[in-house]
Protein backbone atom coordinates (compact mmCIF):
# COMPACT_ATOMS: atom_id res chain seq x y z
CA UNK A 1 0.00 0.00 0.00
CA UNK A 2 1.33 3.31 -0.73
CA UNK A 3 0.44 4.63 2.60
CA UNK A 4 2.43 2.44 4.46
CA UNK A 5 5.40 2.41 1.79
CA UNK A 6 5.89 6.38 2.05
CA UNK A 7 8.31 6.28 4.94
CA UNK A 8 10.07 3.64 3.54
CA UNK A 9 13.94 5.11 3.54
CA UNK A 10 14.57 3.15 0.51
CA UNK A 11 14.45 3.88 -3.05
CA UNK A 12 11.23 2.86 -4.13
CA UNK A 13 10.39 2.99 -8.29
CA UNK A 14 8.45 6.27 -7.95
CA UNK A 15 11.24 8.09 -6.77
CA UNK A 16 13.53 7.65 -9.44
CA UNK A 17 12.73 10.42 -11.62
CA UNK A 18 12.43 12.93 -9.88
CA UNK A 19 14.75 12.07 -7.36
CA UNK A 20 17.48 12.81 -9.89
CA UNK A 21 16.48 16.31 -10.24
CA UNK A 22 16.69 16.98 -6.64
CA UNK A 23 19.86 15.83 -6.11
CA UNK A 24 22.49 18.38 -5.26
CA UNK A 25 25.37 18.26 -7.65
CA UNK A 26 28.03 20.33 -5.64
CA UNK A 27 28.88 20.41 -1.99
CA UNK A 28 27.30 23.58 -1.27
CA UNK A 29 23.74 22.84 -2.01
CA UNK A 30 24.11 19.94 0.59
CA UNK A 31 22.57 20.57 3.23
CA UNK A 32 23.92 19.26 6.60
CA UNK A 33 26.26 16.86 7.95
CA UNK A 34 28.47 19.35 8.69
CA UNK A 35 30.87 17.18 9.99
CA UNK A 36 31.45 14.87 7.90
CA UNK A 37 31.24 17.86 5.10
CA UNK A 38 34.42 20.08 6.69
CA UNK A 39 36.59 16.72 6.92
CA UNK A 40 36.14 15.72 3.10
CA UNK A 41 36.87 19.04 2.24
CA UNK A 42 39.61 18.67 3.76
CA UNK A 43 40.44 15.36 2.07
CA UNK A 44 39.65 16.49 -1.16
CA UNK A 45 41.66 19.91 -0.92
CA UNK A 46 44.91 17.78 0.23
CA UNK A 47 44.63 14.96 -2.70
CA UNK A 48 43.93 17.04 -5.24
CA UNK A 49 47.34 19.44 -4.00
CA UNK A 50 48.95 16.26 -4.29
CA UNK A 51 47.69 15.11 -7.45
CA UNK A 52 46.81 11.86 -6.03
CA UNK A 53 43.58 9.96 -5.71
CA UNK A 54 41.27 10.48 -2.90
CA UNK A 55 41.58 8.13 0.15
CA UNK A 56 39.37 4.81 0.07
CA UNK A 57 35.89 6.42 1.84
CA UNK A 58 33.30 4.17 3.39
CA UNK A 59 29.92 5.98 3.82
CA UNK A 60 27.64 4.41 6.44
CA UNK A 61 24.14 5.61 8.08
CA UNK A 62 20.42 4.18 7.29
CA UNK A 63 19.18 4.73 4.14
CA UNK A 64 18.08 8.30 2.22
CA UNK A 65 20.58 10.50 4.27
CA UNK A 66 22.68 11.26 1.13
CA UNK A 67 25.73 8.66 0.85
CA UNK A 68 24.96 8.27 -2.94
CA UNK A 69 24.77 12.00 -3.30
CA UNK A 70 27.34 12.30 -1.24
CA UNK A 71 29.79 9.92 -3.59
CA UNK A 72 28.26 12.06 -6.64
CA UNK A 73 29.48 14.99 -5.40
CA UNK A 74 32.81 14.42 -4.34
CA UNK A 75 33.52 12.95 -7.92
CA UNK A 76 32.55 16.24 -9.24
CA UNK A 77 34.49 18.12 -6.59
CA UNK A 78 37.74 15.68 -7.66
CA UNK A 79 37.19 16.39 -10.76
CA UNK A 80 36.92 12.67 -12.05
CA UNK A 81 34.39 10.21 -13.03
CA UNK A 82 32.44 8.20 -10.97
CA UNK A 83 31.56 4.21 -11.83
CA UNK A 84 28.53 3.26 -9.99
CA UNK A 85 27.46 -0.69 -8.89
CA UNK A 86 26.13 -2.37 -6.06
CA UNK A 87 27.29 -5.48 -3.67
CA UNK A 88 24.48 -7.43 -4.53
CA UNK A 89 25.32 -6.53 -8.48
CA UNK A 90 28.82 -8.24 -8.45
CA UNK A 91 28.33 -12.12 -7.83
CA UNK A 92 31.82 -13.12 -10.04
CA UNK A 93 35.02 -12.44 -9.57
CA UNK A 94 35.67 -11.52 -13.11
CA UNK A 95 32.82 -8.67 -12.77
CA UNK A 96 34.34 -6.59 -10.33
CA UNK A 97 37.84 -7.42 -12.67
CA UNK A 98 36.26 -6.25 -15.57
CA UNK A 99 35.25 -2.81 -13.91
CA UNK A 100 38.18 -2.35 -12.02
CA UNK A 101 40.29 -2.71 -14.95
CA UNK A 102 38.01 -0.40 -16.76
CA UNK A 103 38.74 2.39 -14.63
CA UNK A 104 40.80 5.28 -15.31
CA UNK A 105 43.00 7.07 -13.00
CA UNK A 106 41.76 9.28 -9.87
CA UNK A 107 38.02 7.59 -11.19
CA UNK A 108 35.95 7.18 -8.04
CA UNK A 109 34.25 3.32 -7.81
CA UNK A 110 30.79 3.39 -5.50
CA UNK A 111 29.36 0.41 -4.41
CA UNK A 112 26.08 0.62 -2.68
CA UNK A 113 25.23 -2.16 -0.29
CA UNK A 114 29.07 -2.85 -0.06
CA UNK A 115 28.08 -5.27 3.18
CA UNK A 116 26.54 -7.60 0.61
CA UNK A 117 29.16 -8.25 -1.30
CA UNK A 118 30.34 -11.94 -1.59
CA UNK A 119 33.83 -12.92 -0.27
CA UNK A 120 35.47 -14.12 -3.16
CA UNK A 121 34.62 -11.02 -4.84
CA UNK A 122 35.58 -9.12 -1.77
CA UNK A 123 38.95 -11.18 -1.75
CA UNK A 124 39.66 -9.46 -5.43
CA UNK A 125 39.34 -6.33 -3.81
CA UNK A 126 41.75 -6.42 -0.93
CA UNK A 127 44.84 -6.06 -3.27
CA UNK A 128 43.23 -3.72 -5.28
CA UNK A 129 42.89 -1.34 -2.39
CA UNK A 130 46.61 -1.99 -1.20
CA UNK A 131 48.56 -1.80 -4.33
CA UNK A 132 46.37 -1.04 -7.29
CA UNK A 133 46.50 -4.56 -8.77
CA UNK A 134 44.26 -7.74 -9.04
CA UNK A 135 45.27 -11.00 -9.33
CA UNK A 136 43.47 -12.77 -12.00
CA UNK A 137 43.75 -16.56 -12.71
CA UNK A 138 43.54 -17.73 -16.58
CA UNK A 139 42.51 -21.40 -17.61
CA UNK A 140 42.15 -23.97 -15.86
CA UNK A 141 43.11 -27.12 -13.55
CA UNK A 142 46.68 -27.75 -13.98
CA UNK A 143 47.58 -25.39 -16.67
CA UNK A 144 46.36 -22.72 -14.57
CA UNK A 145 48.28 -19.33 -14.23
CA UNK A 146 47.38 -16.49 -11.96
CA UNK A 147 48.67 -12.62 -13.53
CA UNK A 148 48.92 -9.55 -11.88
CA UNK A 149 47.08 -6.53 -13.36
CA UNK A 150 47.67 -2.90 -12.30
CA UNK A 151 45.54 -0.59 -11.97
CA UNK A 152 45.23 3.21 -12.14
CA UNK A 153 45.01 4.65 -8.78
CA UNK A 154 41.56 5.18 -8.06
CA UNK A 155 39.17 5.48 -4.80
CA UNK A 156 36.64 3.21 -3.85
CA UNK A 157 33.41 4.88 -2.10
CA UNK A 158 31.80 2.16 -0.52
CA UNK A 159 28.46 2.92 1.21
CA UNK A 160 26.38 0.64 3.84
CA UNK A 161 23.50 0.88 6.07
CA UNK A 162 25.07 -1.95 8.11
CA UNK A 163 28.45 -1.63 8.69
CA UNK A 164 28.40 -4.49 11.58
CA UNK A 165 28.63 -6.69 8.47
CA UNK A 166 30.89 -5.56 7.09
CA UNK A 167 34.29 -7.95 7.33
CA UNK A 168 36.89 -6.42 9.36
CA UNK A 169 39.81 -6.84 6.66
CA UNK A 170 37.36 -4.95 4.51
CA UNK A 171 36.44 -2.13 6.66
CA UNK A 172 40.74 -1.83 7.75
CA UNK A 173 40.80 -1.13 4.19
CA UNK A 174 39.22 2.23 4.11
CA UNK A 175 41.29 5.39 5.02
CA UNK A 176 38.53 7.21 5.54
CA UNK A 177 35.17 6.67 7.55
CA UNK A 178 32.42 8.38 7.75
CA UNK A 179 29.21 8.31 9.34
CA UNK A 180 25.82 10.34 8.21
CA UNK A 181 23.45 11.39 10.71
CA UNK A 182 19.71 12.01 10.38
CA UNK A 183 18.57 15.66 9.81
CA UNK A 184 18.10 18.04 12.01
CA UNK A 185 14.09 19.90 11.16
CA UNK A 186 15.66 22.90 10.15
CA UNK A 187 17.88 21.08 7.67
CA UNK A 188 15.45 18.74 6.28
CA UNK A 189 12.88 22.18 5.91
CA UNK A 190 16.12 24.17 3.53
CA UNK A 191 15.82 20.93 1.89
CA UNK A 192 12.09 20.53 1.50
CA UNK A 193 12.51 24.55 0.16
CA UNK A 194 14.77 24.03 -2.02
CA UNK A 195 12.74 21.00 -4.13
CA UNK A 196 10.02 22.96 -4.37
CA UNK A 197 11.70 24.97 -5.83
CA UNK A 198 12.93 23.45 -8.68
CA UNK A 199 9.57 21.39 -8.78
CA UNK A 200 7.98 24.67 -8.76
CA UNK A 201 5.59 23.86 -5.83
CA UNK A 202 4.61 27.04 -3.41
CA UNK A 203 5.07 26.46 -0.31
CA UNK A 204 6.05 28.79 3.25
CA UNK A 205 8.40 28.17 5.76
CA UNK A 206 5.81 26.93 8.25
CA UNK A 207 4.82 24.54 5.90
CA UNK A 208 7.90 23.30 5.07
CA UNK A 209 8.65 22.69 8.67
CA UNK A 210 5.43 20.80 9.25
CA UNK A 211 6.88 18.30 6.40
CA UNK A 212 10.68 18.39 8.15
CA UNK A 213 9.42 17.37 11.04
CA UNK A 214 7.60 14.39 10.27
CA UNK A 215 10.63 13.03 7.57
CA UNK A 216 12.14 10.84 10.16
CA UNK A 217 15.10 13.05 9.58
CA UNK A 218 15.73 12.21 6.09
CA UNK A 219 16.15 14.04 3.25
CA UNK A 220 14.46 10.93 0.80
CA UNK A 221 11.52 11.10 2.77
CA UNK A 222 11.15 14.72 2.87
CA UNK A 223 10.87 15.09 -0.50
CA UNK A 224 8.79 11.86 -1.15
CA UNK A 225 6.32 13.86 1.62
CA UNK A 226 6.84 17.14 -0.13
CA UNK A 227 5.31 15.65 -3.47
CA UNK A 228 2.30 13.88 -1.55
CA UNK A 229 1.20 17.03 0.09
CA UNK A 230 1.68 19.32 -3.19
CA UNK A 231 -1.06 16.15 -3.98
CA UNK A 232 -3.53 17.23 -1.41
CA UNK A 233 -2.90 20.70 -2.18
CA UNK A 234 -3.69 20.06 -5.36
CA UNK A 235 -7.03 18.05 -5.34
CA UNK A 236 -8.16 21.22 -2.41
CA UNK A 237 -7.38 23.86 -4.91
CA UNK A 238 -5.04 25.34 -2.63
CA UNK A 239 -1.84 27.14 -5.01
CA UNK A 240 0.46 27.04 -1.39
CA UNK A 241 1.52 24.90 0.98
CA UNK A 242 0.76 26.23 4.14
CA UNK A 243 1.65 24.48 7.85
CA UNK A 244 -2.24 23.81 8.47
CA UNK A 245 -2.48 22.22 4.98
CA UNK A 246 0.98 20.23 5.22
CA UNK A 247 -0.22 19.03 8.52
CA UNK A 248 -3.83 17.63 7.57
CA UNK A 249 -2.83 16.10 4.57
CA UNK A 250 0.27 14.03 6.38
CA UNK A 251 -2.76 13.85 9.46
CA UNK A 252 -4.66 11.57 6.09
CA UNK A 253 -1.37 9.66 5.47
CA UNK A 254 -1.70 8.80 8.86
CA UNK A 255 2.02 10.18 9.26
CA UNK A 256 2.30 11.46 12.90
CA UNK A 257 3.57 14.65 14.34
CA UNK A 258 6.75 12.81 14.80
CA UNK A 259 7.58 10.90 12.02
CA UNK A 260 6.18 7.57 12.98
CA UNK A 261 4.10 5.59 10.40
CA UNK A 262 2.23 2.12 10.45
CA UNK A 263 4.91 0.35 10.12
CA UNK A 264 6.78 1.97 13.60
CA UNK A 265 3.61 1.91 15.48
CA UNK A 266 2.99 -1.50 14.88
CA UNK A 267 6.71 -2.43 15.73
CA UNK A 268 6.16 -0.14 19.19
CA UNK A 269 2.94 -1.80 20.18
CA UNK A 270 4.26 -5.40 19.57
CA UNK A 271 6.65 -4.87 22.09
CA UNK A 272 4.89 -3.61 24.18
CA UNK A 273 1.88 -5.21 24.36
CA UNK A 274 2.68 -8.41 23.13
CA UNK A 275 6.24 -9.13 24.80
CA UNK A 276 5.63 -6.92 27.98
CA UNK A 277 8.32 -3.95 26.98
CA UNK A 278 10.81 -6.96 25.52
CA UNK A 279 13.60 -8.09 25.77
CA UNK A 280 12.42 -9.90 22.11
CA UNK A 281 14.80 -10.85 19.66
CA UNK A 282 14.52 -9.05 16.11
CA UNK A 283 13.78 -12.89 14.56
CA UNK A 284 10.76 -13.15 16.69
CA UNK A 285 9.46 -9.75 16.17
CA UNK A 286 10.25 -10.06 12.37
CA UNK A 287 7.96 -13.39 12.70
CA UNK A 288 5.33 -12.01 14.47
CA UNK A 289 4.87 -8.58 11.86
CA UNK A 290 5.45 -10.60 8.57
CA UNK A 291 8.57 -8.12 7.73
CA UNK A 292 11.89 -9.47 7.34
CA UNK A 293 14.64 -8.89 9.93
CA UNK A 294 16.40 -6.80 7.55
CA UNK A 295 13.37 -4.23 6.77
CA UNK A 296 13.37 -3.67 10.51
CA UNK A 297 16.72 -3.47 11.24
CA UNK A 298 17.45 -1.04 8.40
CA UNK A 299 14.16 0.91 8.01
CA UNK A 300 12.59 1.17 11.91
CA UNK A 301 15.01 0.56 14.50
CA UNK A 302 17.28 3.44 13.49
CA UNK A 303 14.77 6.02 13.80
CA UNK A 304 13.33 4.90 17.16
CA UNK A 305 16.59 3.96 19.24
CA UNK A 306 17.62 7.79 17.55
CA UNK A 307 14.33 8.82 19.22
CA UNK A 308 14.91 7.62 22.50
CA UNK A 309 12.10 4.82 22.12
CA UNK A 310 13.98 1.28 21.86
CA UNK A 311 17.01 0.06 23.71
CA UNK A 312 19.10 -2.46 22.06
CA UNK A 313 20.75 -5.30 24.37
CA UNK A 314 22.00 -8.40 24.46
CA UNK A 315 19.61 -10.10 25.07
CA UNK A 316 17.14 -8.27 22.96
CA UNK A 317 15.02 -4.84 21.68
CA UNK A 318 13.52 -3.00 24.87
CA UNK A 319 11.63 0.29 25.27
CA UNK A 320 11.99 3.12 27.48
CA UNK A 321 9.86 4.71 29.46
CA UNK A 322 9.38 7.34 26.51
CA UNK A 323 8.05 4.84 24.51
CA UNK A 324 5.35 3.63 27.34
CA UNK A 325 4.11 7.05 27.60
CA UNK A 326 3.86 7.76 24.33
CA UNK A 327 2.37 4.71 22.94
CA UNK A 328 0.11 4.52 25.74
P1 LIG B 1 21.40 7.13 0.24
O1 LIG B 1 22.40 6.85 -0.83
O2 LIG B 1 22.03 7.41 1.58
O3 LIG B 1 20.30 6.11 0.34
P2 LIG B 1 20.73 9.38 -1.47
O4 LIG B 1 22.06 10.01 -1.64
O5 LIG B 1 20.20 8.59 -2.63
O6 LIG B 1 20.67 8.50 -0.13
O7 LIG B 1 19.70 10.57 -1.09
C1 LIG B 1 18.32 10.50 -1.34
C2 LIG B 1 17.80 11.83 -1.84
O8 LIG B 1 17.75 12.74 -0.76
C3 LIG B 1 18.68 12.50 -2.91
O9 LIG B 1 18.22 12.25 -4.19
C4 LIG B 1 18.56 13.97 -2.61
O10 LIG B 1 17.51 14.54 -3.35
C5 LIG B 1 18.21 14.02 -1.16
N1 LIG B 1 19.37 14.38 -0.31
C6 LIG B 1 20.15 13.51 0.38
N2 LIG B 1 21.08 14.17 1.09
C7 LIG B 1 20.87 15.48 0.86
C8 LIG B 1 21.50 16.67 1.34
N3 LIG B 1 22.51 16.63 2.22
N4 LIG B 1 21.04 17.87 0.90
C9 LIG B 1 20.01 17.91 0.05
N5 LIG B 1 19.35 16.83 -0.44
C10 LIG B 1 19.78 15.62 -0.03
Amino acid sequence: MVEERLLEPALIPADNEVEEGLRPRQLVNYVGQRKAVANLKVFIAAARKRGEALDHLLLYGPPGLGKTTLSRIIAAEMGAQIRGTSGPAITRPGDLAAILSSLQPHDILFIDEIHRLNRVVEEILYPALEDFRIDIIIGQGPAARSISLELPPFTLVGATTRIGLLSSPLRDRFGIVMRLEFYQIDELAEIILRSARILAIEIDREGAAEIARRSRGTPRIANRLLKRVRDFAQVDGLSAISQEVAATALDSLEIDTLGLDNLDRLFMDTIIHKFNGGPVGIETLAAVLHEEPDTLEDVCEPFLLQSGFLDRTPRGRVVTRRAREYFS
